[in-house]
C-alpha cells in the first residue's frame, strides 16, 4: 500500500528515495515498483551505509543528483526514506533543506530507527567536533514500518534496537518490561505480530515523550536514560567496539546500580533489568574499566552541554528523573556493577 499511501498525502508528483546502498540493494527496487505503480514519478539516490558517511559531504552528493533530476524537483516532491537511523537523519536533513523543506516520509527499516530514530522529527548529520551538531527538527508526513524487513537485519543491530525498547519500558511504562520478559525469544526472532505490538508501543512512548517536549526543553531528556554512562564508555571504549544499543544497556545497568545505592529504587530493579538485558542476548558486563578515566570523560562532556553532568535516574518501576548532583565517587561506585 506504499503508493497508495503516498497519493493519499496530497498533491505528491515526484518520489525521491534516499537510502544507503546496502539497504537499496534489499529493498530499493520494490519500493520503487510499488511508487511507479501508483503513477508517481520516482528517482533512488543512494549513498555508502554507515555513520562515517552521515555528513555534509553526503549531503552535497545527494544535492548534486537531486538538482540533477528532470523533470526538476518543486515543493511537491516527496522525499521518502529509506533505511536505519543514519538514513532517516541524512534524508530528513536533505528534506528540512532542500528548497526550504520538502515533504517527508521515513520507512525505516531497523528496529532502532522504528522505535527511536523515526519519531520526534530530528534530523541530522555528523561534524569532525562532533555527532549530530548540524541538523533541523523537521516533522515527517508520516511513519511506514514494514516489519518483514527486521527479517534481513543483523541480530546484532536487531539487539541494539531491543536496548532502546527496553530503556522506554524504564522510563516510562513498566508494563512494557512485562511484554518483554514475557515474548523475548519471539521478538529475536522477529515474530511479526508480537514485534507489531513491540514497535506499537514504542511508538506511543516515544511520540507520548516527544509531543510534551518537542524542542527538548524537559522531559525529552529521559530518552537519555542509560546515555551518560553509555556514551562515556563509546568514547572510552573507542566508537565501533560497542553499538550504541550495547552502550545503552551497560549505561542502564550503571544508571540503575547508581538509584540503587542512593536507595531510590529496590534491588530488584536492578536484577530484573539485568536478566532481561541477558535474555536479549544483550552484554551486562564490560570487566576492566577504567572507571577513573570514564567519569573523566563524563566531566569533559559536560562542557559542551551546559555545565552539569546530568544523570537520568530511575525511581520507581516505569519512571525516571533528572539529577545533577551526582558524585565522582558515586558515579565510579555504579561502574562497579559491570566488573
Ligand atoms: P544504521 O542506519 O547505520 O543501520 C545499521 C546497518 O544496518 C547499516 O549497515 C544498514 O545498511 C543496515 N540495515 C538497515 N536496515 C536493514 C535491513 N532491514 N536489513 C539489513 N540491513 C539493514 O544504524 P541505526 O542503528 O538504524 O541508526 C543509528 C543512527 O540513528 C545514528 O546515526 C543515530 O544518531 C541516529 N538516531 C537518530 C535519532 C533521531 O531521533 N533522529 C534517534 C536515535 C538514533
Amino acid at each position: 500500500s506504499l503508493g497508495q499511501t503516498v497519493t493519499s498525502l496530497g498533491g505528491i508528483r515526484q518520489v525521491v528515495v534516499i537510502s544507503d546502498t546496502h539497504v537499496a540493494g534489499l529493498y530499493g527496487q520494490d519500493v520503487e515498483e510499488r511508487l511507479k505503480n501508483a503513477k508517481l514519478q520516482t528517482a533512488l539516490l543512494t549513498f555508502p551505509a554507515g555513520e562515517d558517511h552521515k555528513t555534509l559531504p553526503t549531503v552535497e552528493r545527494i544535492f548534486d543528483k537531486l538538482f540533477g533530476i528532470r523533470p526538476a524537483i518543486d515543493r511537491n516532491c516527496l522525499v521518502l526514506a529509506l533505511g536505519g537511523g543514519v538514513v532517516g537523519d541524512l534524508a530528513g536533513f536533505v528534506a528540512a533543506t532542500a528548497l526550504r523543506g520538502l515533504r517527508w516520509l521515513p520507512c525505516p527499516t531497523t528496529l532502532l530507527a522504528d522505535v527511536d530514530a523515526s519519531v520526534g522529527g530530528k534530523t541530522a548529520v555528523d561534524h569532525a567536533a562532533g555527532k549530530n551538531l548540524i541538523g533541523a527538527f523537521h516533522q515527517p508526513c508520516g511513519v511506514i514500518i514494514d516489519v518483514k524487513t527486521l527479517t534481513t537485519l543483523d541480530i546484532r543491530e536487531l539487539r541494539s534496537g531491543l536496548a532502546e525498547c527496553v530503556k522506554h519500558a524504564l522510563i516510562r511504562d513498566a508494563t512494557l518490561l512485562d511484554f518483554l520478559e514475557a515474548h523475548a525469544e519471539a521478538l529475536l526472532d522477529c515474530e511479526p505480530e508480537t514485534m507489531t505490538e513491540l514497535i506499537a508501543r514504542n511508538v506511543t512512548i516515544k511520540a507520548a515523550v516527544v509531543t510534551d517536549d518537542e524542542l527538548e526543553s524537559g522531559a525529552r531528556a529521559h530518552l537519555n536514560f542509560g546515555h551518560t554512562f553509555g556514551h562515556a564508555m563509546e568514547t572510552y571504549l573507542g566508537y565501533g567496539r560497542i553499538s550504541h544499543g550495547e552502550a545503552i544497556a551497560l549505561g542502564m545497568l550503571c544508571a540503575c546500580a547508581l538509584a540503587t545505592h542512593r536507595g531510590l529504587v529496590e534491588t530488584a530493579l536492578q536484577d530484573r533489568l539485568e536478566s532481561l538485558l541477558k535474555r536479549l542476548g544483550l552484554e551486562t558486563r564490560c570487566p576492566g574499566l577504567d572507571a577513573g578515566k570514564i567519569e573523566a570523560i563524563m566531566q569533559h562532556d559536560k562542557k559542551v552541554r551546559d555545565g552539569k553532568v546530568r544523570f537520568i535516574l530511575p525511581t520507581d518501576w516505569g519512571q525516571v528523573d533528572i539529577f545533577e548532583d551526582v558524585s565522582a565517587r558515586e558515579a565510579q561506585e555504579a561502574l562497579a556493577v559491570l566488573e
